[in-house]
């Protein structure tokens, strides 16, 4: 089957390979060892992979705390920031299409005490800032926001966001999984304070990700959420991941690169998918059209049901709008929280395009998807066209 589901993971691009191999042969020290060349020669890996990661997002080296993953990034940002903060405040506000490893974790510090609002999202996917600004209050301690939605690809007004969190002396957290190499990020310009980020998504390894604290301006502090030989700056201990820190640089200084051409391809592409595939009667597509990533589109097919879709798409990898828990296909949270009935969810796909899509490809899944959809339409009771 064709990839069409860069949201979910990319490949790895083999120039950020080549980088990485050394790291786990000759130069396989602990980056941690300062007393013998094997560990500098790790430990010169690891400070150069950070300066490539702090420089595709405008930072400074020693704001960049490398985790596991966005993942951990997220969870050390909330958890962390309300362990930090609590006696400040213990108000968070954040909103429903969040991805689930903030969700969960804003559940999580619910035990212990955390109020957290969840902003509703408008039927286009971004938030109101009206409402914003309603439900700030003075115990207000962190705005969490996305940046760019990995269902949809929605683009939050991050600055705009970032600017009233500050007015009322609350920090902004932005999980940029899905936007940090694909379109470009400044934590100054937006006004970020703490930002999480993960090199699988951006062509690097898995297993292998950042969170941003800011530094100056406010100076930011996280409780740290693993506790042991007080590695990155005692926020996050373990010994580090030297072969994925020195991927993800690599990865990052791809991204920066070659970010502005390929969003340019991937837009025009993602353009002709969509103008071809909403030529089909009742389709849809999902969220903002203006403030997005380049490379995601998010379609609903009405009268198609979304299992039958995917099982007739697989040629395709792509996404549904069904999240498979346990057995039973539930609708995405987040194409209902955009106000979309169980049925048109259901029958909605993901489509993410990347740096190694064709437009060979992106023919191939338009026809594809257009004898899909016609031939579960004509066996449709619902459809009459
Ligand atoms: N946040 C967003 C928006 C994502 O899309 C993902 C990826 O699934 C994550 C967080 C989790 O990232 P990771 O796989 O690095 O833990």
């Amino acid at each position: 089957p064709i990839y069409l589901d860069n949201n979910a993971t990319t490949p790895m691009d083999p120039r950020v390979l080549e980088a990485m191999i050394p790291y786990f042969t000759q130069k396989f020290g602990n980056a941690a060892s300062r007393n013998h060349p094997f560990g500098w020669a790790a430990e010169e890996g690891v400070d150069y992979a950070r300066e490539q990661v702090a420089k595709l997002i405008g930072a400074n080296e020693k704001e960049i705390i490398f985790t596991s993953g966005a993942t951990e990034a997220n969870n050390l940002a909330l958890k962390g920031v309300f362990e930090m903060y609590k006696d400040k405040g213990n108000h968070i506000i954040t909103c429903t299409t969040e991805h689930k490893a903030v969700l969960d974790a804003c559940k999580h510090i619910e035990k212990l005490g955390a109020e957290v609002t969840y902003l509703q999202v408008k039927s286009d996917g971004l938030i109101d800032l009206q409402e914003l600004e309603n439900a700030i209050t003075d115990k207000t301690i962190l705005v969490a926001i996305m940046y760019g939605n990995n269902e949809i690809g929605v683009i939050q007004p991050i600055k705009e966001i970032s600017a009233i969190a500050h007015k009322r002396g609350a920090l902004f957290f932005t999980d940029a999984t899905q936007a940090v190499g694909k379109i470009p990020v400044d934590v100054n310009a937006d006004g970020i304070d703490l930002m999480s980020f993960s090199a699988h998504k951006m062509y690097g390894p898995k297993g292998v990700g950042a969170l941003y604290v800011r530094r100056k301006n406010p100076r930011v502090k996280v409780t740290a959420q693993m506790d042991g030989g007080g590695h990155e700056r005692g926020m996050r201990s373990g010994t580090l991941n030297v072969p994925g820190i020195v991927g993800f640089g690599k990865a990052c200084e791809l991204c920066q690169l070659e970010m502005a051409e390929e969003s340019k391809r991937l837009s025009a592409l993602r353009d002709k998918l969509e103008s071809s595939l909403t030529t089909l009667e009742e389709s849809y597509v999902n969220g903002n059209r203006e403030y997005r990533l380049p490379h995601v589109a998010n379609i609903s097919f009405k009268y198609v049901e979304g299992e039958g879709l995917m099982m007739a798409m697989k040629d395709m990898a792509v996404s549904s709008g069904s999240a498979c828990t346990s057995a039973s296909l539930e609708p995405s949270y987040v194409l209902k929280s955009l106000g979309l009935s169980d049925d048109l969810a259901h029958s909605s796909i993901r489509f993410g395009l990347g740096r190694f899509t064709t437009e060979e490809e992106v023919d191939f899944a338009i026809e594809q998807t257009k004898k899909a959809v016609n031939h579960l339409r004509d066996l449709s009771p619902l459809w009459e066209m």
